[in-house]
């Protein structure tokens, strides 16, 4: 496979954990895998001075202006972010983003020169509807697919609750939003899973031809479990 796994870590509204923002940490690329973590903008820098891959979990499209409480992606960038999350489902739920303003702060992240990941993904009502497939045509309708994006699949039923999407689920989804990437950026684009990954499934769903590496909440957060994540990660590269 061409494309190179990126595990990433979403440390939400949670503090680093400890010894993480280190150069000796776990949470750093190794010789086959990308790394990144996302953590509270309090941590950014930190991670950022450890040398970590690091980015904002959100970024608000507009460079500046009344917007209580938010941050814009060239403020990332200007302080050595490289990454953003765009339309996490805990975004879109809590905070009412919708496919337009995600397609936005996509759109800006690119024009300053950071790289977002766009989560996109179905409620378990959607699901049980059949609709998922639906959902996600709408979810990347209006996205920048043609730059140079990832897309994180993250099945909202199965973040944080201990319910990972079978390997067979995900990679379902992931061929349909391969289908819908334009031509040129079919092999290119990688498109992670996110939803309860952690050592235990890491491998069965890495093995998944459409699966490109993680977005990962929980196990993020334990250095060990993610170390374990990692060093998965890296043996299927390996093998590769
Ligand atoms: C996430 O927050 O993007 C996520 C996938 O969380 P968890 O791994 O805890 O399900």
């Amino acid at each position: 496979m061409s494309r190179r796994i990126l595990i990433a870590g979403n440390w939400k509204m949670n503090s680093a954990p400890e010894g993480a923002c280190t150069e000796s940490s776990v949470y750093h690329s190794t010789e086959h895998v990308d790394v990144a973590v996302f953590p509270t903008f309090l941590d950014l820098e930190e991670c950022i001075a450890a040398g970590i891959l690091t980015g904002g979990q959100f970024g608000h499209p507009e460079a500046h202006g009344a917007h209580t409480g938010d941050i814009s992606m060239a403020m990332l960038k200007d302080n050595g972010c490289s990454m953003v999350l765009c339309g996490h489902s805990e975004r879109r739920d809590h905070h009412k983003e919708t496919n337009a303003h995600v397609a936005q702060q996509a759109k800006a992240a690119l024009e300053v020169g950071l790289h977002p990941i766009v989560c996109i993904g179905e409620t378990e009502a959607e699901r049980e509807h059949n609709e998922q497939e639906d959902v996600i045509r709408r979810q990347m309708a209006d996205l920048p697919l043609n730059a140079d994006i990832t897309i994180a699949y993250e099945p909202v039923w199965a973040i944080g609750t201990g319910n990972t999407a079978t390997p067979e689920q995900a990679q379902e989804i992931h061929a349909l939003i391969r289908s819908l990437l334009p031509e040129e950026r079919t092999e290119s684009t990688r498109i992670l899973y996110g939803g309860s990954m952690k050592p235990s499934n890491a491998q069965e769903l890495l093995l998944q031809p459409d699966i490109d590496g993680g977005l990962i909440g929980g196990a993020s957060l334990e250095p060990e479990a993610f170390g374990e994540i990692i060093a998965i990660a890296e043996q299927l590269s390996q093998d590769n």
